[in-house]
């Protein structure tokens, strides 16, 4: 869990840096494509407002993917630069405190997993150039089978 203690915030910001294992994330992912294995690292600070905290830094992940294309294994790396989380303390909407604490494990879980890719590919290429070789050799693609037809055998 990344927790902030309220208390620690009422005289200046606090800075967090450090990882977060994938026990503690738990993605719940369910795509075989994708898995998240290394831990998400965060450089954050966290400063209270009036009736909020607020946080901000960067977060920085990397996903064991293999290409939905070419069934390539590949790393990618997932970057939050300029990450912003805004929680409110009051009103409908606030985050759960236990012992003045605030974790913010979900937020980051949430907001990550925004990032992960839908089809991860190797490379935005994958797959497509050899279509475009085709065209232009005459809109047929007679020479190479497309990674399509190459999928569909290994899956046979
Ligand atoms: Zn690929």
């Amino acid at each position: 869990m990344l927790l902030v203690n309220l208390r620690h915030l009422e005289a200046h910001e606090i800075h967090l840096k450090g990882e977060l294992g994938v026990a503690e994330l738990d993605f719940g992912l369910r795509d075989e494509m994708i898995r998240a294995e290394q831990p998400l690292r965060y450089n954050l600070t966290v400063e209270k407002l009036q009736e909020a905290l607020l946080v901000t830094g960067s977060l920085q992940l990397i996903l064991d993917c293999q290409c939905v294309r070419c069934l390539r294994a590949f790393e990618q790396e997932l970057i939050l630069e300029d990450w912003t989380c805004h929680l409110p303390l009051s009103g409908e909407d606030r985050v759960a405190v236990n012992n003045d604490c605030v974790d913010l494990t979900p937020f980051l879980r949430e907001d990550m997993l925004l990032e992960f890719p839908p089809h991860p590919l190797c490379n935005p290429a994958c797959g497509v150039l050899k279509k475009v070789k085709a065209l232009k050799t005459g809109g047929r693609d007679v020479a190479t089978p497309s990674a399509w037809s190459e999928l569909d055998k290994l899956k046979l």
